[in-house]
Order: C-alpha cells, then structure tokens, then sequence
C-alpha cells in the first residue's frame, strides 16, 4: 500500500516490517493512516507528541497456552491470544473470537479497530481484543465449557472490571461468556462486571444480543435519510452470515421496512423472495445451532445454494456484510454495482477490502465502514458495564432508545468530521478522524507512555 504524505508512509512500513507476514493487521492501519491525512497537516502538535508511532504499537499483547482434554480423553493444545492496544481513554474493551482463522494478525486488526470503534461510542472504552484458534464446531457441551474454563484460567490474571473488559465475538457468544465469567468468579473470588454479553440473570444487559444488528441498521438509516432522504421501507436487502450480528440486523430491517432475500453461513446461502422469516431463522442458526441449508428445507419457495459467495450474486438495495472479514472483495464489489446496489454497511469488522471499498465509493454507493457502522455491540456493552456499576438494570426500551441515540449520534459525529477535515460524504475518512482526534488528545495529554 501507498500513502501520499512521507511521514505516514513510514509508519506504515515500520509497522509492515515489525510485524512480519501480518497481513490483516497492514490492511487495518494502512486504511486508517491514509485517512489521517488532512489531520497531519491541521495537527502539529500530534504528530510532535509521537502519537501516531505509539498508536499502532499495542500496549501489551500476550500469547498463550490452551490446554483442554477432549471427551476422548485426549489432551489438545490450543493458541490463546489478548491483545491490550490503547488505554487512552479507558479500560481495554473488545471481544473474544474462537475461531480456526485466528492468529496474531487477526487478533491485531481487530484490537487496532476496535480502539476507534469505542472512542466513536463516546463512551469512556479503550481498546483490547482476545481470541483463540479453537474452533467450536463440532465440539460438545462439556468440551466448550472445558475450552473456555483453560482459556479463562490464563486470562483472569490480565482483565479486571476497571482493567479489561472481554465480550464475546465469532464463535463465542452466551454460552462460553456464561462459562469464562464462572471459572473467572471461581478464581478471582469476585462478582464484578469483568465481561460483558453475560446472560440477564447474572449481570448481562436487555438489548446486547440485539444491539450490533440493532444498532448496523439505525446507523443505516440515518445513512439513507441524510444522505439520500430515503429509508428501508420497499428496499430489497441482503445479508451474509446467519450469526449474531446478521440475524438481528434482519430482523431490525425488516421491521423498518426492507425485505431481506438472502443469507448465508460458512457452508452456503439462502434465497427467499418473500422476505427472510426471522424466527424460522433464529429457530435454526441460534437455537439448534444447524446449518443454514435447513432454513430451505423448512420454508416453501426458499432455495439453498452451497456457496456463500453466492449470496452477493442476487439483486439488491442494500448490502449488510455481517459474517466475516474480507468476504467482500473487488469482483463481489463490482458484481453488487452492476446490480444496483445503492448503500453497503458494514456489519462485521473489515468485510470489504481496500478494493471494494474503492469500487463503491467511485460508484457513488453509500458506504458505512464497520468502525461506525456496527459500534452498537460495543456501545451496549459499555451500557452493561454502566448498570454493572451501579447495580441496577435497565428496560429492553431504555437499553433500545440509549442504543438508537448513540448510533444516531455517531453518524453525525462522523459525516462532520468528514466535512471539517475536507473528505465531505467519506465516511471512512470521517470515522477515522473523529475517533483519532479523541483518543490522540488523550494521548498527548497523558504524556509519553
Ligand atoms: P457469529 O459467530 O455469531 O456468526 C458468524 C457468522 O458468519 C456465522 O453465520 C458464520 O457461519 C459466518 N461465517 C464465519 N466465517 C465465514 C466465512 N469465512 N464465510 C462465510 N460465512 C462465515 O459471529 P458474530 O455475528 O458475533 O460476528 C460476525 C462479525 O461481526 C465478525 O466480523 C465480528 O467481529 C463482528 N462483530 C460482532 C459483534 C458482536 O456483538 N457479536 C460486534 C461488532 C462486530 P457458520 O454458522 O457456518 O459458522
């Protein structure tokens, strides 16, 4: 990658050179840099107090064992990961992915993106991010809780509610909270907020299933009204992935009005021209935990393809990339051009490449990055910790009306920043910078750490 201005250039290949073979992790910080631009030119006093070559230097990272015994009896070996980026403005915060993909570029993408993410909040998060290169399926009960006590049983020495807070990510969501928040209580002696995405009766949130899908399509929608004055209603949708984030944004933008014809999971998509029928959806992917192929099978009219990549091949207004990173590319990015795509918003991290993104925002197509776009997740999260705190628990409508209002407020905060730093209608760019100028403050006040 290529950034026009020198100085940010070479932070970019310091950061290639130090971090040998990472690629995600490059493609991450050199997106970001490329946008600090017009903030190098308008900020001295940043670039004098370092804090761009401290930024994309974690604070801490640690790698570590996972060692488990399968119901075989059979001892395995696992890679476990935490990632501590940036403090500036609060506790680290960020989720915990099992997945086989996960190694330490990946973990570092994340950790690195999540720092914007949670300044964009305006809730006081810093940035942090875990994970493992487990993969959970196929795995039974007793196998899951066992993976999750080992890997807990590293953790719990560098997490605290003030210190990190963990939440769940791919492949963790409440049932492997559940278990590291009981082996961190058995350890640590403590009930304190020390991970969040917990279930309602011991200290999780109303809302924070729903939140990040929630959350994608109320920053959408403001996407549309501002940008465009138009909305959901009568727009044809599609979303990738069948996860956490994907089934709640489905069904949040079916209630605003859009109609969602496709999905998708690791093995295939689904086709449904009537509109994706959210509980038989649910009932499949988050109840019985099964392949998406089943939706097909239970719905008339609805067809299965075994291919994800296929699910970008149908027509529509709407893309919402929920699954995972890198699943939109240059030729996917063209084909949903040449169909008429007008808004694509990210709801999992990074789903579009540099190219893709490239190729809509050359086409005109609306364009939310992932940093903005799907901060609901977090931001409930930070309203857990809040009630964690004092206590107390919320409505599902207070949660819901503090989550609509903060996406709200997010769009704004970055299509101004947009404007100010003369990138007008980029939302990457204004992402970027507004959540930059926020923790770089920090930073610089902080002194040299
Ligand atoms: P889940 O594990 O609940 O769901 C992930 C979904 O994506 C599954 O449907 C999975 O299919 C599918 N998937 C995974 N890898 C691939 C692949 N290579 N190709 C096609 N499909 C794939 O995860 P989440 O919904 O929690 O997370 C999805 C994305 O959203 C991630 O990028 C995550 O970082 C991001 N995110 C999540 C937040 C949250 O609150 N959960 C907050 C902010 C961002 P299968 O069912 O076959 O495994």
């Amino acid at each position: 990658m290529q950034i026009k201005n020198p100085y940010l250039q070479s932070v970019y290949e310091t950061v290639v050179n130090r971090n040998p073979g990472e690629k995600e992790f490059h493609q991450a910080v050199g997106e970001v840099l490329e946008s600090f631009e017009p903030v190098v030119e308008k900020r001295p006093d940043i670039v004098g107090a370092g804090v761009i070559e401290r930024l994309v230097e974690p604070e801490r990272f640690i790698q570590f064992r996972v060692a488990w015994v399968d119901d075989a009896g059979r001892v395995q070996v696992n890679r476990g990961y935490r990632v501590q980026f940036n403090s500036a403005i609060g506790p680290y915060k960020g989720g915990i992915r099992f997945h086989p993909t996960v190694n330490a570029s990946v973990i570092k993408f994340l950790g690195f993106e999540q720092i914007f993410k949670n300044a964009l909040t305006g809730l006081p998060m810093g940035g942090g991010k875990g994970g493992a290169d487990f993969d959970p399926k196929g795995k039974s009960e007793g196998e899951i809780m066992r993976f999750c006590q080992a890997y807990m049983t590293e953790l719990y020495r560098h997490i605290g509610a003030d210190t990190d807070v963990p939440a769940g990510d791919i492949g963790v969501g409440a049932r492997e909270i559940g278990y590291m928040f009981g082996q961190y209580k058995r350890i640590a002696n403590e009930f304190t907020g020390v991970l969040t995405g917990k279930g309602i009766s011991y200290g999780g949130s109303l809302a924070r299933t729903e939140a990040t899908g929630f959350g994608l399509c109320y920053f959408t929608q403001e996407m549309l009204a501002s940008m465009k004055n138009d909305s959901f209603i009568d727009k044809t949708v599609i979303i990738s992935g069948s996860g956490n984030v994907a089934l709640y944004a489905c069904k949040k933008a079916t209630e605003l009005g859009g109609r969602v014809v496709a999905m998708s999971d690791s093995t295939g998509c689904v086709y449904d021209k009537n509109g994706i029928n959210f509980e038989v959806m649910r009932q499949v992917k988050e109840v019985e935990r099964a392949r998406i192929s089943e939706y097909a099978k239970r719905v008339p009219g609805a067809e299965y393809v075994p291919n994800s990549r296929a699910v970008w091949e149908y027509k529509c207004d709407i893309a919402l990339p929920c699954a995972t990173q890198n699943e939109i590319d240059a030729e996917i990015a063209t084909t949903l051009v040449k169909n008429g795509v007008m808004a694509v918003c990210e709801g999992a991290n990074m789903p579009c490449t540099i190219e893709a993104v490239e190729i809509f925002q050359k086409n005109g197509v609306l364009f939310g990055p992932a940093k903005a776009a799907n901060a609901g997740g977090v931001a409930t999260s930070g309203l857990e910790m809040t009630q964690n705190s004092m206590r107390m628990f919320w409505s599902f409508g207070e949660v819901d009306t503090k989550l609509k209002d903060i996406m709200v407020n997010i769009y704004h905060t970055v299509e101004n920043a947009a404007k100010e730093y003369g990138r007008e209608g980029n939302l990457v760019a204004g992402a970027n910078i507004a959540a930059f100028l926020k923790v770089a403050d920090a930073m610089k006040w902080q002194g040299v750490y």
